[in-house]
């Protein structure tokens, strides 16, 4: 069990503003109000410091998050923009519109916030949110600041109410203005597709586009991480559970003592020596790339317990390793 501690609620101001940028340098998670929900942030090119979110949401498996930044020349930084795209950014920004973008060859943000997808989901919100990242310097990932399954707060209280026990600190800026979650959309080619409807109508984006947008089947957002495990399938086959390493397989290992024939492994990689979580998660997409690329056809991967991340953790090495067709 987590340990019980109570958080702190801050009245959005300077001091919130110093507080919560020493925090999120420090590698914490900090709830903020944006005008959409609250969000629970972290410095999204730290790897430990997003499994904190995941940990703290008690999330089941690792779905991409939303990089906010305070604008187009932050956004560019590690995201390529098309000109429609470009054109949504000028007419919505800073504000309730979330675009998906093509990550850059040479972007910092860590995998586990777009859980190893070659695109990045990118706002620019409004308030303390954003005299936050700039303070910052650098993007924060932020899902809504709320229990895994439960409904996203527009109040500091519903975020303490909620994760109070897990997080240490929260900003109050108020009731959020807009109170859903952003629209997010996807420039592909000439097609504008609606990702998620949100705080902006989709027809305020029709007039700026001058085109209908295409809208993606329902529960599209929730499929996307079921979209990414066929994005992210290593070419190797996974080997779940494993109790030795036969022939020719790599091992990708957790915790301080390896199985049976981990001498003999193609190669080695341990998520977490000290069987740190947050190590493990903040390694997985990483580890998993460099086993594949060093040509096993097999990565035997040793048992990580389920409990807290490793629940997060199993559901996306369970992925890898369903046959193909079914990811
Ligand atoms: P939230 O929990 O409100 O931050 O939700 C973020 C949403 O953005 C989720 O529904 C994700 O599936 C979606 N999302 C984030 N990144 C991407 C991406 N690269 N491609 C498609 N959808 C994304
Ligand atoms: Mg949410």
């Amino acid at each position: 069990m987590p340990k019980q501690r109570v958080c702190r609620i801050l009245k959005a101001g300077e001091d919130a503003l110093r507080e919560a940028r020493a925090a999120l340098l420090a590698g914490e998670v900090v709830a903020i109000p944006t005008e959409t929900v609250y969000g629970l942030a972290a410095d999204a090119t730290n790897g430990p410091a997003v499994a904190r979110i995941f940990e703290s949401k008690q999330r089941p498996s690792f779905n991409p998050l939303i990089c906010h930044v305070t604008g187009i020349a932050m956004a560019k930084r590690f995201a390529s923009f098309d000109p429609l795209s470009r054109k949504l950014a000028d007419a919505f920004w800073p504000g309730a519109l979330t675009l998906v973008l093509p990550l850059r060859d040479d972007h910092a943000i860590h995998p586990l916030v777009t859980a190893g997808l070659d695109t990045v989901a990118v706002r620019a919100p409004q308030g303390f949110g954003a005299e936050l990242i700039a303070a910052v310097g650098r993007p924060l990932a932020a899902p809504s600041a709320n229990r895994s399954g439960r409904i996203s707060p527009t109040t500091a209280q519903a975020v303490a109410d909620s994760l109070g026990d897990a997080i240490p600190l929260v900003i109050d800026g108020g009731p959020t203005a807009v109170g859903v979650e952003s629209t997010i959309v996807k420039v592909d080619g000439e097609t504008v597709r609606l990702l998620r409807p949100g705080g902006v109508a989709a027809e305020e984006i029709e007039a700026v586009v001058g085109r209908s947008l295409v809208r993606a089947e329902a529960n599209a957002a929730i499929q996307a991480p079921g979209m990414l495990a066929s994005h992210y399938a290593p070419r190797a086959q996974m080997r779940l559970n494993a109790d030795h390493v036969a022939p020719g397989e790599a091992l990708l290992g957790f915790g301080p003592v390896r199985i049976a024939g981990a001498n003999a492994a193609k190669e080695v990689l341990v998520l977490s020596e000290a069987a740190d979580m947050k190590e493990a998660a903040s390694n997985l997409f990483e580890f998993m790339s460099r086993l594949d690329a060093a040509g096993a056809t097999t990565i035997a991967v040793e048992p990580i317990p389920s409990s807290g991340l490793g629940e997060a953790i199993n559901d996306r090495l369970a992925r890898a390793a369903a046959p193909r067709g079914e990811k």
